[in-house]
């Protein structure tokens, strides 16, 4: 009987220890984890992220799924937001939820949207201006993933041949190359500006791809690391 009382005494306390050591381990580990997730910014570098489009306008449509671009692009943005954060760059996204920034639905709603886009950029005065879209494209064989950038900034195509250096090494059929593209976002700002589009959503491959959170994943670790190696940090 005291045997077993002492062996029982001696179980209890290997346990507690194990119990222990497992606490510490897992707060040390905690401590790692929040020690590398940054807060506030550490680096002096803003990045405007926009998300393209917004309730009502829903973008480009899946083909097969009917996702709304809108939605995908706020949710490669926040992620790409995610990653930039991590590394202490300030971020400002012109988007946070489903609906544009139309204010008042009216016909000329779109060009308050954009207008309003325009007026965030004036006033964060960012480093740079990343646009993410998905594309869409009457023949349905077009695929792959392509970057924006307006003919008249050369930093921009730095900005735009750096990210799509990713997107066609680590993205199927996205060999095409950076494309000149005339469009108001690229006009907003005199800083680095371009605009990802990151798949084709009338590309039933690409429309599965993108769908995936996996995949969404690796497109915004495309854009980050696109933008980190151009910033050089
Ligand atoms: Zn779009």
């Amino acid at each position: 009987m005291h045997k077993k009382k002492t062996l029982f005494s001696l179980i209890t306390i290997l346990v507690s220890g194990i119990i222990l050591l497992s606490a510490s381990f897992l707060t040390s580990l905690a401590s790692t984890v929040s020690a590398q997730i940054v807060e506030t910014p550490t680096i002096n570098y803003t990045i405007v992220i926009d998300p393209g489009h917004g309730f009502p306008d829903p973008g480009s449509i899946g083909k097969n799924s009917k996702v709304k671009e809108s939605d995908l692009n706020l949710v490669v943005s926040s992620l790409l937001a995610d990653k930039l954060r991590k590394v202490g760059i300030n971020v400002v996204l012109t988007r946070t939820d489903e609906n544009g920034l139309y204010g008042l639905y009216s016909t000329t709603y779109k060009k308050r949207d954009m207008a309003k886009r325009k007026e965030i950029i004036n006033d964060v005065k960012p480093n740079m201006v990343v646009s993410v879209h998905m594309n869409s494209f009457t023949n349905t064989k077009l695929r792959g993933a392509q970057v924006f950038y307006d003919k008249s900034s050369e930093i921009s195509r730095e900005l735009a041949l750096s990210i799509q250096n990713f997107f066609t090494s680590e993205l199927p059929a996205s060999d095409k190359g950076v494309s000149v593209g005339d469009y108001f976002m690229l006009k907003c700002t005199d800083a680095p500006s371009v605009i990802c589009e990151c798949g084709f959503l009338s590309n039933p491959e690409d429309e599965k791809l993108l769908l995936s959170p996996d995949y969404q994943e690796k497109v915004a670790n495309c854009i980050f690391r696109g933008i980190i190696s151009f910033i050089n940090i």
